[in-house]
């Protein structure tokens, strides 16, 4: 078992290995298989097989930098997207409560009680007033 490890060990050096691009392509294509396997759709068996093929190459690439590359751009992608989907969701859970206003002046989003009539907002970066109805 060790001599095993040793070889596996040995054919990894200098290759990328796992990373979150690769690992996450992996899990969106299990899920298209999941998918896959009611709708037997043949372009999503397509896709699912690219996506292991890739996470696989992925793994065993030699190219290392720009692997790392990729896997950077991916994750910076990816905080903005969850960023976006964060307050996506904070917005959808607080609709009943809050409106949510962007600033005319610099975009800031402000969010304000519901049910206060017309008022006077301030935003808090760049201190511009604006009227709006809650
Ligand atoms: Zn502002």
């Amino acid at each position: 078992m060790n001599k095993l490890y040793q070889r596996f060990r040995e054919f990894m050096r200098g290759r990328n290995g796992v990373d979150e691009l690769g690992r996450d392509v992996c899990f969106v294509s299990l899920a298209l298989a999941l998918i896959d396997t009611f709708s037997r759709s043949f372009s999503l068996s397509v896709l699912t097989t690219a996506g292991y093929f890739y996470s696989i190459f992925r793994i065993l690439s030699r190219n290392v930098t720009k692997r790392i590359n990729e896997n950077r751009v991916y994750r910076i992608w990816k905080s903005k997207l969850l960023r976006k989907l964060k307050f996506f969701s904070r917005r959808l859970r607080d609709l009943k409560d809050y409106h949510y206003y962007t600033c005319p002046k610099c975009g800031q989003k402000l969010r304000v009680p519901r049910g206060k009539g017309k008022i006077e907002v301030t935003c808090p970066k760049c201190g511009h007033k604006f009227d709006r109805n809650s």
